[in-house]
């Protein structure tokens, strides 16, 4: 694979207690991509959502934005993405068959391991269609790695 930079999402819920996402985005240290364009304000079971984007230059740095967001109150499923800069270097990276995330053919980014279909992994096709993006987490690091589900053969 080439030079890749990461995205890291997470909802941010405006909750009592949250800090505000200027806080937010010092914690996550990135550099926040969600005040341009993709700020998305919705009500869902009555809190507030906000999308929130960073760009990181390499998956340690993170991965140690995930660690720091862990505990922030008010971030909700903080996961990775490839940029679209990384999709174009690395084509066919993060694409995958139902029946080959089955088959234990995703590899985690980070630590290479393979992610097996466990429960998780189970729980994450769940309802989905080729075109979809799912969050698979890898079993052995924990690294939620955002995926495209392609169509079977
Ligand atoms: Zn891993």
């Amino acid at each position: 694979m080439g030079p890749s930079t990461w995205l890291l999402r997470a909802e941010y819920l405006h909750i009592e207690g949250a800090p505000p996402i200027d806080e937010v985005d010092r914690i996550a240290g990135g550099k926040p991509t969600h005040f341009g364009g993709l700020i998305s304000h919705s009500v869902m079971g009555g809190s507030e959502r906000t999308h929130l984007v960073w760009e990181f230059a390499s998956l340690p740095e993170v991965r140690a934005a995930l660690t720091a967001l862990h505990e922030v109150r008010g971030i909700d499923d903080p996961h990775v993405a490839p940029t679209d800069a990384n999709r174009v270097m690395n084509p066919g990276a993060f694409e995958i068959r139902r029946s080959e995330v089955h088959a234990g053919k995703a590899i985690c980014p980070d630590c290479r391991a393979r992610i097996p279909d466990y429960e998780d992994t189970f729980f994450a096709l769940q309802g989905t269609y080729p075109g979809d993006e799912v969050v698979l987490r890898c079993e052995r690091c924990g690294l939620p790695m955002t995926w495209l589900i392609l169509a079977e053969e």
